[in-house]
């Protein structure tokens, strides 16, 4: 995400606030959660604040919730303070966005506030910790729903046979949706052009460059860029951004990818053939990411889709996480609002209405901004060059 709109981002989540009802008298729902990363246990979190029963199925069995790291920006930070999860010590401080050439000189330097760098399992950890235990069910695989003759979703059926019974179902799982595509598939995802190697340093210091510092460096004009995030105080998330069509080299099979790597990274300025060589190079992984349309609405009858799921965004812009979770603040107030008892299928389909019509022209916002974004990297000219795609 550019600097700039850091502040901006900060809109979006006052909307959501503004929805907000102290003290609803809402019937509980049971509500059935699918998927248990970001989207779907920042749902839990916010519906549980109302007291609807909640359920959150999850298809991974371990703790092991994988991925590397991303910036946490203040709106972000204000959503998770919503949600009730602790941040006093969470994720490392990260004071400046410092972008520079090829050669180290800077192109733009600027403060950041109140943001972190943070793993990805820290992050889902703190998630997990803040929600009651019981209400995340794992190793359960979603298949598919079974529904009634007027089209409403009954139960939703797991790999395992276990069958599901709710009032309302929330699809958080991801890019490639299942609930999406067995239940209102929309546009189709279309792969994008620029790919991301990813990788993470685990040290005991972090370099002294580093310190409270988002490092970019990029090469305009040739389709590459290397940024490094501190995520504590012990290591740093790493991407490699560029173009396939200029370096296919890292498109190649691992082993030759790697050494690609190793030698690619010498001619780039300190600390980055430190931080890079420094990691555990087999554990890299190669982002090729996704881009879709928005639907014109997030749901049919009384299955809502979030997150991902709902509406993947380019990570020229970093706002997967922070979308996610304003999507769980936007449903959890709008159901307050809305509902006094279990709603019938009428009024749910007014509530998700609403929740598309506040949040698609803030996401259109997001999408347009990434594909900008990604076709200045792409294809820079003279005059886009000082537009800088980060990511995270
Ligand atoms: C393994 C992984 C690593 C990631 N690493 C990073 C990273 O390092 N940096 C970054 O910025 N973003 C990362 N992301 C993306 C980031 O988490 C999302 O963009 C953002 O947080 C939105 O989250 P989400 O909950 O909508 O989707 P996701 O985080 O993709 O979560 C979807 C969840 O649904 C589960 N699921 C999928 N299919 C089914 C099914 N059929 N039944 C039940 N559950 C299912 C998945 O296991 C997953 O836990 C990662 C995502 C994943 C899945």
């Amino acid at each position: 995400m550019r600097a700039s709109e850091i502040a901006r981002e900060a809109d979006s989540i006052h909307v959501v606030t503004l929805l907000q009802v102290q003290n609803s008298q809402v019937e509980p729902m049971r509500i059935a959660v699918i998927g248990g990363s970001t989207a779907g246990l920042a749902s839990a979190l916010r519906l549980r604040q109302s007291s609807h029963e909640v359920s959150v199925f999850e298809r991974r069995a371990g703790t092991n919730t994988g991925g590397f790291g991303l910036l946490l920006t203040p709106s972000v930070r204000q959503g998770l303070n919503r949600l009730g999860v602790h941040q006093e010590s969470m994720g490392y401080s990260v004071e400046q966005l410092d972008i520079r050439d090829a050669e180290g000189r800077s192109i733009l330097c600027q403060g950041l506030h109140d943001t972190v760098g943070i793993e990805r399992s820290e992050l889902q950890n703190a998630l997990l910790a803040s929600l009651e235990p019981g209400i995340l069910h794992q190793d359960k695989s979603f298949l598919g729903f079974e529904s009634d003759p007027q089209g409403v979703a009954r139960a939703a059926i797991f790999s395992d046979g276990t069958r599901v019974e709710a009032d309302l179902f929330i699809g958080a799982d991801g890019v490639r949706s299942r609930v999406r595509s067995s239940w209102t598939p929309g546009p189709a995802l279309r792969p994008v052009q620029s790919v991301e190697l990813v990788g993470m340093y685990r040290g005991d210091a972090i370099p002294e460059l580093l310190n409270g510092r988002f490092l970019k460096y990029c090469r305009t004009g040739e389709g590459i860029s290397i940024g490094l995030v501190p995520t504590s105080t012990g290591s740093v998330t790493w991407y490699i951004q560029c173009d396939p069509r200029r370096w296919p080299m890292i498109l190649s099979p691992q082993q030759e990818k790697l050494a690609w790597l190793r030698q690619e990274v010498q001619q780039w300025p300190d600390p980055v053939a430190e931080i890079i060589l420094g990691s555990e190079l087999n554990q890299t992984h190669l982002w090729r990411t996704t881009d879709r349309d928005l639907p014109s609405r997030f749901h049919r009858g009384n299955v809502l889709l979030v997150g991902d799921a709902a509406h993947p965004l380019l990570t020229f812009t970093s706002q997967g996480t922070g979308s996610a979770i304003e999507d769980a603040l936007a449903i959890g107030d709008l159901l307050d609002h809305h509902v006094s008892r279990t709603p019938d299928p009428e009024q749910l389909d007014g509530i998700f209405c609403e929740f598309s019509r506040h949040r698609i022209p803030i996401l259109r916002a997001r999408l347009q901004m990434g594909r900008r974004m990604q076709s200045q990297f792409l294809n820079p000219t003279r005059r886009t060059q000082q537009i800088v795609p980060i990511s995270s």
